[in-house]
């Protein structure tokens, strides 16, 4: 197992232009990186055109902060292009087909505004070739980049370093500590996930309002000279090199299917029939859907997780991927090699979610529904799992949400009222049938599991101490707990865990921490993991997160 572990700065999950960008921003500041990702998984990257535009919507806005990041990203493509010898941005005009006599107004007012003088060119009255009953304006600093060429050729530059895997992360082959995490043979300090839209259902990040939308593009032959520039009439249409068009997009929350479809394809259709005089001839010679990931408050999400350090997310770049991933890379890269700040409108701690906000008052029950969120990544409906300390019902109930069969948890408890607590917190949920209740102690646990069990548990949860709002003086002992340990050890099936919270805080749990703590050195590490969790206030009294994984 140790034999060929690889050891790594930053493993980046997802090769869409964010993951490619961040790992490349990386590498240049000499980080040993990997990339995984999923070729079959849908990349909105592969399907986006790559428009390059600071002055958009209705109202022509300037993008947010357009002065810093335009020049960033046009570096960071002259960069890419000098070192990959090939071209990749293709800077293009862009004419912009006013909707409304309004919108015109706004366009020479916005032409008067210093602001924007490098952006907006001359305000054009009418044009043969287009429908443009309001006029038009040039727009600059616009331009596609060629993000299929540029995901192939960084592909290859990863490859040729021993930087690419093609693979799947599965959330339960994780494993994160302090200050490390792991993945296969792979022991990086940091994860980051670039995983667009799917990182939605990610668990780790699963508080962040994501506002996916779902997109479609046509790939046209049209048989007619138009301007060599990007025309945007609402709907837009952008000359290749090759003599073909693309033509897009569409805009969609319903993502019921992430397929092409008809409709999309007759809204672009009709758009560009009434954009275009003379009704040329237009052949469709492929059609795409991409999903966009879209944020609520339209700005991207880029941090680490508020728990666990080790887990960064970049992401969040909507439909302004090609202008905004070099700027928003290159200040996330230097956050993580010189702790600078993440510029305040993508640093994901602008999210106050409850959970952040209950940390705060009380850790315990953070702590709780932190161990749940880390294990619910792992858990499976097949699982079987126990809880040694049923208490109050929490774990019980969060294992039996994750079961699907009948008595597939079992729980123990020495107090007849936590039972009874647990009970009737599994019969609200109507999940009464999924568990097997045992009012007898932990280290008994032999006698009342079925033998079929014997390593095939896939987790077990200690959550030792006492039970809050109950006798204090009933208090899980370090003699029984141990017993309770090796007991559980021998019914962990391969990949299974152990999860413990020990409460070093009161009398007697100081001694019982310590014992557990012994007790997880005395594991053979050829067959056991132990993973000593970060705690969020590291006090000397303040409740500690273990886990032991058979491997
Ligand atoms: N300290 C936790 C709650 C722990 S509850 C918190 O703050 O949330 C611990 C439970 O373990 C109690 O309900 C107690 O009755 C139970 N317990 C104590 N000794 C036990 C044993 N030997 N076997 C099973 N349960 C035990």
């Amino acid at each position: 197992m140790s034999l060929n572990v690889r050891h790594i700065d930053t493993l980046i999950v997802g090769q869409g232009l964010a993951g490619s960008l961040l790992a490349w921003q990386l590498m240049r500041q000499g980080q040993r990186i990997v990339v995984v990702a999923d070729e079959c998984a849908p990349s909105a990257s592969r399907v986006a055109a790559g428009i390059f535009n600071p002055v958009t919507g209705q109202r022509l806005v300037l993008q947010h902060d357009a002065e810093q990041i335009i020049p960033t990203a046009r570096q960071c493509y002259r960069q890419l292009e000098a070192e990959l010898g090939q071209r990749f941005f293709h800077a293009k005009t862009m004419l912009r087909v006013f909707k409304h006599a309004r919108q015109a107004e706004t366009f020479v007012q916005r032409q008067h505004d210093a602001v924007y003088t490098t952006y907006l060119g001359a305000a054009i009255d009418g044009l043969e070739t287009l429908h443009a009953p309001y006029g038009l304006g040039e727009q600059q600093q616009t331009g596609y980049l060629d993000t299929n060429a540029l995901l192939d050729a960084l592909r290859g530059y990863l490859m040729d370093r021993d930087s690419y895997i093609a693979a799947r992360v599965e959330y339960h082959n994780l494993t994160c500590q302090t200050d490390a995490v792991r993945w296969r043979h792979l022991h990086a300090r940091r994860i980051i996930f670039c995983q667009g839209f799917m990182d939605k259902a990610n668990p780790y990040f699963d508080f962040l309002p994501f506002q996916p939308a779902k997109g479609e593009i046509l790939t046209l032959d049209i048989a007619t000279r138009l301007p060599d520039c990007i025309i945007n009439a609402g709907k837009w249409l952008l000359p290749l090199a090759n003599g073909q068009y693309k033509a897009g997009a569409t805009y969609s929350h319903d993502l019921s299917s992430l397929q092409p479809t008809t409709e999309a394809k007759d809204e672009i259709m009709q758009a560009l029939q009434q954009t275009l005089e003379q009704s040329p001839a237009m052949t469709v010679i492929a059609q795409q859907a991409g999903i966009r990931p879209n944020t609520l408050d339209k700005h991207p999400f880029v941090g680490f997780h508020p728990e666990q350090s080790v887990i960064g997310i970049f992401n969040g770049f909507g439909s302004k991927g090609s202008m905004l991933i070099p700027y928003y890379a290159q200040a996330f890269c230097r956050h993580i090699c010189n702790a600078t700040a993440i510029p305040a409108e993508a640093d994901i701690s602008r999210i106050k979610t409850a959970k952040n906000t209950k940390q705060t008052k009380k850790p315990r029950v953070a702590l709780t529904q932190r161990v749940h969120q880390h294990l619910q990544a792992y858990l499976q409906a097949n699982h079987l799992s126990i809880d040694a300390t049923a208490g109050n019902g929490h774990d019980t109930l969060f294992l039996a949400h994750h079961a699907s069969g009948n008595e597939q948890v079992i729980a123990f408890d020495i107090q007849p009222q936590a039972i009874e607590n647990t009970r009737s917190r599994l019969r609200e949920a109507g999940l009464c049938d999924r568990v097997k209740l045992v009012c007898d102690g932990h280290q008994t646990m032999q006698d009342h599991i079925p033998a079929a069990w014997r390593r095939k548990v896939n987790l077990i949860m200690f959550n030792l101490g006492y039970l809050p709002q109950a006798n204090k003086r009933v208090i899980t002992r370090t003699s029984t707990t141990l017993q309770a340990l090796d007991a559980a050890i021998e019914l962990l099936a391969l990949h299974g865990r152990i999860s413990i919270l020990a409460y070093p805080g009161h009398a007697g749990g100081d001694e019982e921490t310590r014992a557990v703590h012994t007790w997880l050195a005395s594991l053979s590490s050829d067959c056991f993991e132990v993973v000593r969790h970060e705690s969020p206030d590291a006090t000397t009294t303040a409740p500690q997160w273990m886990e032991v994984i058979r491997q």
